[in-house]
C-alpha cells in the first residue's frame, strides 16, 4: 500500500474543511452530488452521526462488535464470564486479562451483542457511501474470528426481514437511490480470493483473475472480472444471491457455516462532476457551446469505487482443526491475512516499506490502507473466554488499523469523451451557422445583381421611351404651332365674313321659310278641304237619291209611315243642312280667293324681294301682315272647319239612322213579297206524292234533297222565287240577327209574331240553319206557340217548321224528348185546317224515319194522331200520313232483318193495317206507293204473318205483287210472299 501521489487527477481533500465538521465516525463530511431530496437523506443520516472526534481525516475508522452469545458459548462458558467488558458510552473495550486484570481499548465506536444492523451501518458504512458518491473511494471491511458475524454484518442478504440486512445491501439501496440511471453508472464486480486465486462470483468459470497494476497511477484493476451495471436494488440482491451460492464455503469445525474465502464486493460510481451537469445541460439545449475557450464548459466525471470486504476468519489453523487440504488452505488464508497484518503494522508504524506485495489481497486493498481512500474496519469478536487470545489479536489488529491514516483524494477526470462529444456538437452547429450565413450572403449577392441589372435596364428603356416622345413632342408642337396660325388666319376671315352677314339676313331668311312653309300647308288643307266638300256633296246627293227612292218604296207600307215621316223630316233637315253647308263653302270660297289674292301679292314681294337687299324690310313688314292676316284665315278656317266636321258627325248620324230605317223598310218589302209568295203558293200548291223511295238509301238522305215544306212548287219560275225569297231572307237574318227574329216569335203583335215565324219556318227550311235555329232556342219557341196559340197560321206555319226541323236526326230526338210529339198531336187533334194537317202529318212522317222514337212515337199517340188525319179527306194529308207508314214500317222491317228487333209490328199493334188496306184504293199514285211499300215492309217480318192474314192485308200483298205501277215494288211483294213459310202455307192451303 502507497501513500505515492498518482497521475490521475486525483485532489486532496483540505484538512481544513475536513476540520470544521465530522461525522459520528470522524469522517469530514462529503459534498453530495444527488438530487435535493436524495440529498437530505444523506444530510439527515450524517447530522445523526455527528461528532469530531479524530483530528485525522485520512485515518482509519475501527469500529468493534461483540457477538451475542450463542449456543456453543452459552453450553461451553457456562461457569465463566466473559473476556470482554463493553463500556460503548466511552468506546471503550476492557480485555480481561486475568481474574484482577484487564486491558482498556479505545475504538471509534464500540456495538455491544444487542447493536442491531443499521446502527452500525450508519455509523460504520454510511460515512464510506456518503464519500464514495462525492467521488472519493470507499472501504468498508470486516475483520474478526470465524464465527463472531463478519458476514452477518457485511454480506447478510435480509430475506428474512430488512432490518437484517448487512452493509452490502444498505450501501447499494443509499447509492442507487441517490444516484441517476439518466446521468450516473453504477456497476459491480464481485469476487473471492481463495488460496490467492481471483474468482469471478457472478461468472465462476472465470478463475485466477490477476490483477493489473496501472503503472502511471499505481491503480489496481481486475480487466478479468465481470463488471455489471446496476439497475436497481433487486437486481443487486438478484446478483449477491448468485455470488452467495456460488461462494465456496469450507465448512470448520468452529463453524460449518462460516467461509474460508475473502469475499470481495467492488462498486463502482461514475458521474458527472457537480456543476458539469448543469452546464452540459444548458449548452445541450442551446446547441451551442457557449463558453468554450473559457475552460469552464470541459466536463469531468468523478469515478469512486467503493470495497466492501468480508475477510475469511482470523483465526489459528490448529485451532480450527483443518488438517489435509484444509491446512494448506489455511496457511493461504493466513498468508492474505498475515500480509495484511504486516503492511497495517508497516503502516502504523510509518515504515518506510509497506510489503504490499506479498499477496494478493493486500495488492488489491493498496488504496484502503495506505492510499487515497475512506476506510472503515469493523472487527468483530466474541464474549467466549475459550477464544481469548484469537479476540485479544483481532483487538490489537483493530488498534493498529486505527493508526494507519490515507490521504483522501477526489477521483475526478475529465470526461473526454463527453468533452468531445461537446465540441464536436458546437462545430457541427458553427458550420451549420457558417453555412447558413454563407448561403445568405449568396442570396443576398445574387438579389442585388438582379435588382441591378433590373434598374441598368429599365433606365436604357426610360431613356429611350423619353427621347422618343421628346421627338414626337417636337414634331407635334411644329405641326401645332403651323395649324394654329392658320385657323387663327381663318379666324379672323370667318369673323370678317360673319360681321358681314348679319344675323338680320338670317332671321329673315328664316321669316320666309316660314312663310312659304304656311302657304304650302294653307294650299294642302284647301285643296283637301274641298275635295271632301265634293266627295260629301257627291254622297249627300247619292243620298237623297237613295232616299226618295225608299220613300216611295214606303208609301205602300201602313207601319212605316211613321218612320217614312221622319225621313223626310231628315230630309229637311239634309236640305237645311246642306244649304248651310253651301253658304259655308261659299264663304270659304271667298276666304280662299283673299287668300289667293294675298297669296300672289306675297309672291310678287318675294319676288321683288330677291331683287335687292334694301327691300327686305320693306318685304318683311309686309310679309308680317301678311302671317298676321293669314293667321287669321287660318283661325276663321279652322272654325269652318270645326263647323264643317260637327255637320260631318250630323251627317253621318242621319245617315246611320237612314241606313236603319232603310233596313227596316227592306225587310217590310221582303216580309210582303213572302207573304205574296205563299199567297201565291197556297193556292198553286200542289202536294208532290211522288217521293221516291229507294230501298239502299238511308231515309234521311231521301228526305234532304225532298221534303223540304215550303219549297214544293214544281214550277221553275216558282222554285226561283223561292230561293230570291230564302236569299233574301238569309240576308235579312244576317242584318237583323238570328236571336232578334226568334225574340220576335214571342212579341204581343200577332202580325209581327206571324211574320217572325215564318222567317224562322223559311229558315228552317235550310240544312245550314236548323242547327242554329234549335241552338238559339228557336225549337223551344216553335213547340210553345204549337201548345199554347189559337192562332190558326201560327199554328200552321209552327208546325211546318217543326216539320222542317224534324228532317235532322239530331233534332228529331230533341223534338221527341221535348214532347214535340205530344204537342202535335194535341195539334191535329184540336184542328181542321188541311194545311196544318198537312205540316203535322209531314212532321211525324219525318219522325218515324228514326227508329229509336218508335217507342216513344206509339206511347205518345202520335201513330194513333197520325192514322186519325186520314178524316180530313185531304189527299196531301194523306199522302204524308202514307208516308210516315212507310218510314216507319221500312225502318222496323230493316232492324227485324237484322235481328235487332222481334215480334210484330208496333204499326199493327195501332191497327195501321186495317188504315193501309181502306186507304189503299182511291188515293194518288205517290200515296199508293207509300202503302204498297209499307205494307210489303211489314209483311217481310213473320211475326206480323198471322195480322196480315186475319185482317186480309195478305189479298191486298198479292195485289200488289201482280198490280203495282212500279215494278222494284212488284219484286218486293213477290220475293216476301216467296219467302214468308207463314204465307205460303196459307197460299198453299187456298
Ligand atoms: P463469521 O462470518 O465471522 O464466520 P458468521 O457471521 O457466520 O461468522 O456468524 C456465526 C454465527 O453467529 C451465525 O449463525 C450468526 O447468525 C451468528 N451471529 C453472528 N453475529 C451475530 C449477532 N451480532 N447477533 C446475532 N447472531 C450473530
Ligand atoms: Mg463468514
Amino acid at each position: 500500500m502507497s501513500s505515492k501521489s498518482s497521475h490521475r487527477s486525483d485532489r486532496q481533500m483540505p484538512s481544513s474543511s475536513a476540520s470544521t465538521s465530522r461525522n459520528a465516525n470522524g469522517h469530514p463530511p462529503v459534498r453530495s452530488k444527488v438530487s435535493p431530496a436524495k440529498r437530505s437523506a444523506v444530510t439527515n443520516a450524517r447530522a445523526s452521526s455527528s461528532k469530531a472526534d479524530d483530528e485525522e481525516p485520512g485515518r482509519v475508522r475501527v469500529a468493534v462488535r461483540l457477538r451475542p452469545r450463542n449456543a456453543e458459548d452459552l453450553l461451553s462458558d457456562s461457569d465463566f464470564a466473559d473476556c470482554v467488558e463493553l463500556q460503548p458510552e466511552m468506546k471503550r473495550l476492557k480485555l480481561r486479562k486475568n481474574n484482577w486484570n484487564s486491558d482498556s481499548y479505545k475504538f471509534d465506536e464500540v456495538f455491544t451483542e444487542s447493536a442491531s444492523q443499521k446502527r452500525v451501518y450508519e455509523v460504520v458504512a454510511k460515512p464510506v457511501v456518503e464519500s464514495v458518491l462525492n467521488g472519493y473511494n470507499g472501504t468498508v471491511m470486516a475483520y474478526g474470528q470465524t464465527g463472531t458475524g463478519k458476514t452477518y454484518t457485511v454480506g447478510r442478504l435480509g430475506k428474512e426481514g430488512t432490518s437484517e440486512r448487512g452493509i452490502m445491501v444498505r450501501a447499494l439501496e443509499d447509492i442507487i437511490s441517490n444516484t441517476s440511471p439518466a446521468f450516473d453508472v453504477v456497476e459491480i464486480s464481485y469476487l473471492q480470493l481463495y488460496l490467492e486465486s481471483i474468482q469471478d462470483l457472478l461468472a465462476p468459470e472465470k478463475n485466477n483473475i490477476p490483477i493489473v497494476e496501472d503503472p502511471k497511477t499505481g491503480g489496481v484493476s481486475l480487466p478479468g472480472a465481470t463488471v455489471i451495471k446496476i439497475r436497481d436494488l433487486d437486481h443487486f440482491q438478484h446478483l449477491l444471491q448468485i455470488g452467495e451460492t456460488n461462494r465456496h464455503a469450507a465448512n470448520t469445525k468452529m463453524n460449518t457455516e462460516s467461509s474460508r474465502s475473502h469475499a470481495i464486493l467492488m462498486v463502482f460510481v461514475q458521474r458527472p462532476a457537480q456543476g458539469k451537469v448543469e452546464n452540459e445541460l444548458s449548452s445541450q439545449e442551446s446547441e451551442c457551446g457557449s463558453d468554450l475557450a473559457s475552460g469552464n464548459g470541459v466536463p469531468t466525471l468523478l469515478k469512486s469505487k467503493l470495497l466492501i470486504v468480508d475477510l475469511a476468519g482470523s483465526e489459528r489453523i490448529d485451532k480450527s482443526g483443518s488438517n489435509g487440504h484444509l491446512l494448506e488452505e489455511a496457511k493461504f488464508i493466513n498468508l492474505s491475512l498475515t500480509s495484511l497484518g504486516k503492511c497495517i503494522n508497516a503502516l502504523a508504524e510509518k515504515s518506510p516499506h509497506i510489503p504490499t506485495r506479498d499477496s494478493k489481497l493486500t495488492r488489491l486493498l493498496r488504496d484502503s490502507f495506505g492510499g487515497s481512500s475512506r476506510t472503515s474496519l469493523i472487527i468483530t469478536i466474541g464474549p467466549s473466554a475459550r477464544h481469548h487470545a484469537e479476540t485479544a489479536s483481532t483487538i490489537m489488529f483493530g488498534q493498529r488499523a486505527m493508526k494507519v491514516v490515507n490521504m483522501v483524494k477526489l477521483k475526478e477526470e475529465v470526461d473526454y469523451e463527453s468533452f468531445c462529444r461537446k465540441l464536436e456538437n458546437q462545430v457541427d452547429y458553427h458550420t451549420a451557422e457558417i453555412e447558413k450565413l454563407q448561403k445568405l450572403r449568396d442570396d443576398d449577392k445574387k438579389e442585388m445583381e438582379k435588382k441591378l441589372t433590373d434598374c441598368q435596364n429599365s433606365f436604357a428603356e426610360a431613356e429611350k421611351t423619353i427621347t422618343a416622345r421628346s421627338d414626337l413632342l417636337k414634331d407635334e408642337n411644329t405641326l401645332l404651332e403651323s395649324e394654329i396660325r392658320s385657323l387663327l388666319e381663318e379666324l379672323k376671315l370667318q369673323k370678317e365674313r360673319n360681321d358681314l352677314m348679319s344675323a338680320t339676313v338670317a332671321h329673315l331668311e328664316m321669316s320666309l321659310n316660314q312663310c312659304k312653309k304656311n302657304e304650302v300647308e294653307d294650299f294642302t288643307y284647301q285643296k283637301a278641304l274641298m275635295d271632301t266638300t265634293h266627295m260629301y256633296e257627291k254622297k249627300i246627293l247619292e243620298l237623297t237619291g237613295r232616299l226618295e227612292d225608299e220613300h216611295a218604296c214606303a208609301e205602300s207600307a201602313h207601319e212605316q209611315l211613321a218612320i217614312a215621316k221622319k225621313l223626310i223630316e231628315g230630309q229637311k233637315e239634309i236640305d237645311e243642312l246642306r244649304m248651310k253647308l253651301q253658304e259655308m263653302y261659299q264663304l270659304h270660297e271667298k276666304t280662299v280667293n283673299e287668300f289667293q289674292s294675298l297669296r300672289t301679292e306675297n309672291e310678287e314681294l318675294l319676288s321683288e324681294k330677291i331683287e335687292g337687299q334694301k327691300e327686305i324690310d320693306e318685304l318683311r313688314m309686309k310679309s308680317q301682315e301678311i302671317c298676321l292676316l293669314h293667321q287669321k284665315t287660318v283661325d276663321e278656317f279652322q272654325c269652318m272647319r270645326t263647323e264643317n266636321e260637327k255637320l260631318l258627325s250630323e251627317k253621318v248620324t242621319l245617315s246611320e239612322e237612314l241606313h236603319m230605317a232603310r233596313q227596316k223598310l227592306y225587310a217590310e218589302e221582303q216580309q210582303r213579297q213572302y207573304l205574296e209568295a205563299e199567297l201565291v203558293k197556297s193556292k198553286k200548291f200542289v202536294p208532290d206524292n211522288d217521293i221516291d223511295f229507294e230501298e239502299k238509301k238511308p231515309y234521311m238522305e231521301e228526305n234532304k234533297g225532298r221534303a223540304t215544306f215550303g219549297q214544293r212548287h214544281k214550277s221553275s219560275q216558282s222554285q226561283e222565287t223561292i230561293y230570291g225569297q230564302r236569299t233574301t231572307i238569309t240576308k235579312i237574318c244576317e242584318e237583323v240577327g238570328l236571336q232578334k227574329i226568334l225574340d220576335l216569335l214571342r212579341s204581343e203583335d200577332l202580325d209581327v209574331q206571324i211574320q217572325a215565324l215564318k222567317v224562322v219556318a223559311n229558315l228552317a227550311a235550310e240544312d245550314l240553319n236548323q242547327e242554329k235555329i234549335v241552338e238559339e232556342g228557336g225549337l223551344d219557341a216553335l213547340l210553345m206557340l204549337v201548345g199554347s196559340s189559337q192562332n190558326t197560321t201560327i199554328q200552321r206555319v209552327a208546325s211546318g217548321a217543326i216539320a222542317n226541323l224534324a228532317m235532322s236526326e239530331t233534332n228529331q230526338g230533341l223534338i221527341m224528348k221535348k214532347g214535340g210529339g205530344r204537342l202535335l198531336a194535341d195539334v191535329a187533334s184540336r184542328t181542321d185546317d188541311p194545311q196544318t194537317l198537312r205540316m203535322v202529318a209531314g212532321a211525324f212522317a219525318n219522325l218515324c224515319g228514326n227508329e229509336r222514337l218508335h217507342a216513344m212515337l206509339k206511347e205518345d199517340g202520335s201513330i194513333k194522331a197520325l192514322m186519325g188525319m186520314v178524316k180530313s179527306g185531304n189527299s196531301d194529308v194523306i199522302a204524308q200520313v202514307a208516308r210516315g207508314m212507310a218510314n216507319f214500317s221500312k225502318c222496323e222491317s230493316r232492324r227485324i232483318i237484322e235481328g235487332q228487333r222481334k215480334g210484330r209490328s208496333l204499326l199493327i199493334v195501332e191497327g195501321v193495317l186495317t188504315w193501309l188496306i181502306s186507304n189503299s184504293t182511291n188515293c194518288p199514285p205517290s200515296t199508293r206507293r207509300h202503302i204498297e211499300l209499307a205494307l210489303c215492309h211489314l209483311a217481310q217480318n213473320e211475326d206480323n204473318a198471322q195480322d196480315f192474314i186475319s185482317t186480309g192485308a195478305l189479298k191486298e200483298l198479292i195485289c200488289i205483287s201482280n198490280e203495282s205501277s212500279r215494278e222494284d215494288i212488284r219484286n218486293l211483294a213477290k220475293k216476301t210472299l216467296k219467302l214468308s213459310p207463314t204465307f205460303q202455307a196459307k197460299l198453299q192451303k187456298v
